[in-house]
This record gives C-alpha cells, structure tokens and sequence, in this order.
C-alpha cells in the first residue's frame, strides 16, 4: 500500500476502513540467508538496504522488545553531517545525502526538517576550531556559514546576550542540519524492509551465537534456534553482551544519556541549537514541546533511566544560554544505554568469526548516521567488503592506535 495525499483523502471519505497494519508479523523460519539482530534504526536500514541494494530477501530482523523500543525511539533527533576528520566526515556526509532522499525512498514521513543547525562558540579558541571544522566541512561538500556575534542574534534574539561568564562570540550555522521524528525512521525502514519480503520478528531475544569451526551457523533465541548463513549484530547500548555470545571482548562501555522534553509551547525556537560551554542542546518539536539533552551520566550502566544530577546541570546549561525556558515545564525525561567506544567513533567491520558481523560504537551520535550505517553494514555483509565512506570503522584500530578521535580527549569512553 502506497501513502499519499490522495490515498489520506479517499480513505477519510469511506471511514478509513482500507488501512492495513504497516508489517507483518512473521514467525521466526528455521533458517535464514542472513539475520539481523537488534530491530532499532541501525538494524532495521541494514535489512532495508540488504534488500533493496543487494537483492537479499530471505532476511530476518530479531528483536528482543518492539521495533524502535530502544535509542531510536529516545533521542533527541539531531541530524548533521558536521564532522571534522577524514574518516568521519565523508560517512555523515553520505549519510545526510540518504536523509534527504529518504522521505521519497521509504514513501514514509519521517518528518526530516533542515531547520538549520547553530554551534555557539564563547572564546576566541572555540571560534578557531570551529572556523577549522567549518573548512573541513566545506571541503567535504557540506555546508557550513561562521556566524558573529550578531549574525547569531539575529537569528537567536532570545540567548542571554549579556550574561558575562560564558560571554557568546558568535556560531556555526550548517544550514542542511536538523531534526527528523525518530521513531519514524524506524517505521519506515521497518515498512519498506518488510515490503521487500524482510521478515521482522519481535519479542524474540537472541541468548546465544552458534559458531562451528570458525564460521557462524546461527542464533539461539527466545524463539527457538534458527540457522544463517550470515549474522549481523546491531544492538547498539547492548553490543558488548551481544558480542560475548560469540566469545568477542568488545572495546565498548555502555553509559547512560538522558533527554527531556517540555509541554508543548508555541514556535519560538526555530533551530538546533548546542551551547558550547557546557554539554546542552536544544530544538522544539513539531508538537511544540522543546527537546534538550546533555551529557552522560558518567558512569557505565545498563538501566535506560538516569539520575537527578545530571538532570540539574542540564537545566542549568538550559537557564545559562536562554533563561526564557525557566518559564517551561518540563513533562518527561528518559534514558536510552549508549555504546561508547574509546574514540567516540563507530565499528562496522567483520569480527574474526566467518560470517559474523558487527556494527556498534554509535555513542551519542547514532540517529544522524542511520541510513549510511544501514548501507555500509549492508555493503559489508553482502560483499564482505567495507564501504568506501565506512573503511576506517575498524575494530582493530583499537589495536593499532590509528584512533578517529573527534573531540581529541583521549582514549576514554566518557568523555565522548
Ligand atoms: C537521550 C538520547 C539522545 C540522543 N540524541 C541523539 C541525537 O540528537 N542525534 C544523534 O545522531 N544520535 C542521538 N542519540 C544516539 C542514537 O539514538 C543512537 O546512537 C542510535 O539510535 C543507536 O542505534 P539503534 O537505533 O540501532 O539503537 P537501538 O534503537 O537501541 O536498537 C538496538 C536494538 O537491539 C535490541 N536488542 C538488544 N539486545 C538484543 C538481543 N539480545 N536480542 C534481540 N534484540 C536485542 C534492543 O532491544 C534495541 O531495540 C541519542 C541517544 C539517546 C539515548
């Protein structure tokens, strides 16, 4: 079934009685081409893409809750391709290419908005790191505009423009970033890839990976055992439990990142917009309610929920850039497990067992990168070679030191 207007119209005049439900809901087969674990946005495009790029269909996506259950349906939205090393900037900018095509590809809404993207700077060093990475990001073919002091006030007049602690001198406009409805995303990928005959099988935990002599034959599940020639792992904030499965010690911690959001409010806050001295970003939803986060919660955890602290030094960075949002109410806050690899930067790579795939390390940085990890995973299992924008997303360059270290804080989880 095709969405369209037209389609929205008839079906409003005869009681809208010819929806069907958007997939199907399969039983698990004995045996697979390939499967899929992890049915969030990672999971669900590698299976689109392995279908509509490469032709495979006898496909299955496991997941131990609901399609988009996990940090797909949790984050705050933010899309950009703004990457400064190579490596990086070349997969977000593949990536940012996908989302615009995206709407039109999976013949879905998923709300994809370029509202345009503001990085604050409060220091002349932060102004030259910032003009640096705007250079990068041109070179690259993106977009990127430095702003003044009043080239942001007239696009943010509502900033305290006078507080003098964290004084702004001006920001980073990259006017192709914006938001997208999250959880869309995870539908559409999940329609279209059950369109192409992808069978995504819910409520099924995978519990273990068979191995036989060096090769991965299949998983153990909630569901039963189920054979496959090929398995790919995409279990983001659980990658590391996963993988151990298979006898594999990944270079990951799990952290907490939490989000909040206000009752809704009339449009007042037209971009994305982060604070550059303190961990704090910020956009308002379609529905009206204002979208912020932060950093982690600091320490390693498996519980999708976070703590008080966290919740007040976010407020505060909120209060210190734009103190009009102390007249909002905050409705809801929550947390999503978080894969952090040392370098702040991702894995799509084979593993050292024939056929086992993985693809993890997203941080807080992996709802942006969704359509080009689905592709690249895709490419990997269906070549067994890496994509051209996905090489340097190695595993062993934990090994080698040959780091993708964007924020250049070291080798440590955390503090990316
Ligand atoms: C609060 C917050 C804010 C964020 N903000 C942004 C942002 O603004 N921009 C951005 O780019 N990124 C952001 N992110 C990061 C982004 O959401 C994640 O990097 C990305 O969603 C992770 O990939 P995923 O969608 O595949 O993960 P998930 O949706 O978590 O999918 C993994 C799935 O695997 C399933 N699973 C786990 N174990 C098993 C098993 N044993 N068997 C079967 N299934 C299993 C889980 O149930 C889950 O559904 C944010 C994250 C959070 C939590």
């Amino acid at each position: 079934m095709r969405y369209s207007g037209f389609k929205v119209f008839t079906e409003g005049l005869f009681g809208n009685k010819g929806w069907r439900p958007a997939w199907r809901d399969p039983a698990p087969k004995a045996e697979y081409d390939a499967i899929i674990i992890g049915g969030g946005g990672h999971g669900l495009s590698t299976a689109y893409y392995l279908a509509k790029n490469h032709g495979l269909t006898n496909i299955a996506v496991l997941e131990k809750g609901y399609l988009g259950g996990g940090n797909i349906g949790r984050n705050t939205t933010i899309v950009r391709a703004n990457y400064f090393l190579p490596g990086n900037s070349e997969f977000y900018s593949h990536s940012l290419k996908l989302w615009e095509g995206l709407e039109a590809d999976l013949n879905y809404n998923v709300m994809h908005s370029q509202r345009g993207l503001i990085n604050l700077f409060h220091s002349d060093g932060q102004r030259d790191a910032f003009a640096r990475r705007g250079n990068a990001m041109v070179n690259q073919g993106d977009d990127a505009e430095l702003l003044d002091r009043d080239g942001v006030r007239a696009l943010l007049p509502y900033l305290d423009f006078e507080q003098t602690r964290f004084p702004i001198y001006g920001g980073l406009l990259h006017r192709r970033g914006g938001t997208a409805r999250h959880d869309a995303v995870a539908w559409g990928y999940a329609r279209g890839a059950d369109q192409r005959g992808v069978d995504l099988i819910q409520n099924c935990e995978v519990t273990g990976i068979d191995v036989e002599n060096g090769r991965v034959t299949g998983v153990q599940t909630t569901r039963g055992a189920i054979r496959a020639k090929k398995v790919g792992i995409v279990v983001a904030g659980r990658s590391s439990q996963v993988a151990a499965m298979a006898g594999l010690r990944l270079p990951i911690e799990s952290h907490i990142l939490q989000a909040f959001v206000t009752e809704g409010l009339k449009p007042v806050i037209d971009h994305v917009i982060s604070f550059g001295m303190g961990h704090f970003y910020i956009s308002q939803s379609d529905k009206g309610g204002l979208v912020f986060g932060g950093d982690l919660d600091f320490y390693a955890s498996y519980a999708a929920r976070g703590n008080l602290p966290m919740v007040e030094h976010v407020m505060e960075a909120g209060m210190t850039l734009m103190p009009m949002i102390g007249r909002a109410k905050v409705l809801r806050s929550w947390g999503g497990i978080m894969d952090m690899s040392p370098d702040g930067s991702p894995v799509i790579d084979r593993t050292g067992i024939d056929g086992l795939y993985i693809d993890c390390g997203w941080n807080y940085g992996g709802f942006k990168a969704v359509p080009a990890s689905g592709w690249c995973m895709a490419h990997l299992m269906a070549t067994d070679r890496p994509h051209e924008v996905a090489r340097r997303f190695t595993l062993n360059r934990f090994a080698t030191g040959h780091l993708l270290d964007e924020e250049g804080t070291g080798s440590q989880h955390n503090l990316h």
